[in-house]
This record gives structure tokens, sequence and C-alpha cells, in this order.
């Protein structure tokens, strides 16, 4: 199932180039009331709720893809994790480039670990990326997105994906700098997630997805997820030997090679295998 966040938060199921809403759905979940859970609370229960999805989906008003507003189909995840360097061929042009390393050390990902972006940085694909800091090299850099559906800690990578809700595509905006990864990682839009998510029970297997990013039109990455470092069971074993993984929560798995400068008017076309596509709008931030 392909499920994404939309307009005013309506909830929807993609079909082709039609939204189905299913927002009514939302109805079922529970009531929360301070303090909040450290999850994201459709996700949690996405599971119960793929029946009343169902169902409704039957009868529901059917949009056309094209004209509504694509949100971060994760509206509220309680961390967003990152991997640095998960590709050889980038972790190569990093070093091979001052404007993209700047003198910080660069470590390979198995001594440098993850970092984390901050949650407010969050948007979808509809929302756009507001560039601060324009007089900096501003990078694009598209990623596999893995969205994590049940409590994790000290999972096993033979048993990781069993705690996957689903992918999605995403995008770690990044300013280039000398300064800490997570600062310059999350200015408002920095984190792009979109354009659905697509559940785990219908792409299985993460590990041979083509993947890419277009800027206006002119392609800059082109990769597949089977040239990861660390792969998909291994980021989350990893991951969660360090801290409990919630359902909600984002691990972007890390760029391959070709990043490169974006400015506002820029118009990006990220694509999956087996995700879909998604086309991102650049703007200079208010
Ligand atoms: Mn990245």
């Amino acid at each position: 199932m392909k499920l994404c966040r939309f307009d005013d938060d309506r909830l929807g199921l993609v079909e082709g180039d039609i939204v189905v809403d299913v927002t009514p759905a939302l109805d079922d979940l529970p009531r929360v009331r301070y303090p909040l859970p450290h999850l994201d609370l459709l996700v949690a229960h996405l599971g119960e709720l793929r029946a009343r999805i169902d169902s409704l989906a039957a009868q529901a008003p059917r949009r056309s893809l094209a004209k509504v507003q694509m949100l971060s189909p994760v509206a509220n995840p309680g961390k967003i994790i990152a991997a640095p360097v998960n590709y050889l061929k980038h972790l190569e042009e990093v070093l091979a480039d001052k404007g993209i390393h700047h003198g910080n050390p660069i470590l390979e990902i198995q001594r440098a670990g993850l970092f984390l972006k901050a949650s407010s940085s969050l948007v979808g694909a509809g929302q756009g990326v507001a560039l601060t800091h324009t007089d900096r090299r501003n990078d694009h850099e598209v990623e596999l997105a893995v969205v994590i559906g049940k409590q994790a800690r000290k999972v096993a990578a033979k048993d990781a994906l069993g705690y996957v809700a689903g992918y999605c595509i995403g995008l770690d905006i990044t300013i280039r700098g000398p300064e800490e990864r997570s600062l310059r990682k999350s200015p408002d839009s920095y984190t792009v997630l979109g354009p659905w998510l697509v559940t785990a029970d219908e792409l299985t297997d993460p590990s041979q997805l083509d993947i890419s990013i277009r800027v206006n039109d002119q392609l800059r990455q082109s990769a597949n997820t089977d040239d990861m470092v660390i792969d998909v069971p291994g980021l989350i074993e990893f991951a969660s030997s360090f801290y409990t993984l919630h359902p909600g929560d984002v691990i972007l798995t890390g760029t391959p090679q070709g990043v490169g400068p974006i400015q506002p008017g820029d118009s990006l076309l990220a694509e999956i295998g087996r995700i879909g596509r998604m086309r991102v709008q650049v703007r200079k931030a208010d």
C-alpha cells in the first residue's frame, strides 16, 4: 500500500495517479494527551488501521495526484537519523573536494557513526525547500528513507527488516561548511520525505533499488542501494544498539556520489525504483 498525507493533513491511498481520500480512518487513532509519546501515532497503529483504510477506499472521494499538495508521509517522527558517507564513491568525492569537506575530518561510516537531523526540518514534496544562507553552498543529497514501524532495541541485522513500516524517498539538504552536520542539515525544510510511504509488505527488499536525482532535468546522482557500505538491516542494528527506535523514526540511509549545489528556482526530480518519483521546488527562505 502507498500512503500519503496531503493538503490540510488528509490521509490518502495512492493508486496510480489518483489519491483516494481515506481521512476518516484517522478517527480510529487513540486519543493522546500530554505528555505526548515519542512516536508517530499513525505509523504506530498502521497495522490496525489497514482494514479500515481498505474498506473506506471503495467509496472514498478520489483526487488527481497532480492537484493535491503532498506533505511528509510521517507527520511526527521522534527522531530523524542519518548516515554519513554510506556509499564508497561518495566518500571518495567528499575527500577530493574541499568545497564539500571544508577541512572537517571525514571518517568512514563505521567510525563516524550516525547523526541526527532536527524533526522540525521535515517537509513533504509539495512544500518545497526554502534555502537559507544562500551565500554558501547548499547541496542536494537523495537518499532511501526507512520508516521504523515498531519499537526496536538492540535488534540483530537478520531480524531488522521486520521492524520496518515502509520506505520513502528522502532528501538530506545540506549547507556545506565547518559546523556540525546536525546544524548544517537542520534548517526548516532541509529534510524532504515523500512522495508517499510504500509499506514493507509491498517493498520487501530495499537492497536493489535504483536511486537518482535530476536538477532542472540534468542528471546529478544515479546509483543503486546495493552500493551502500552498511545496508538497511545493518543500519537498524547499528542505530538500535545505541538508542531505542520508535514507530515513525526515520533513517536516511546516506547519499551516493554526485552531490552538488542547488539554487532558488531549481526544480528537483528524485526517483527510487519501486517507490516512485517526487518533484520538489527550491526557493529562498523568507
Ligand atoms: Mn546525507
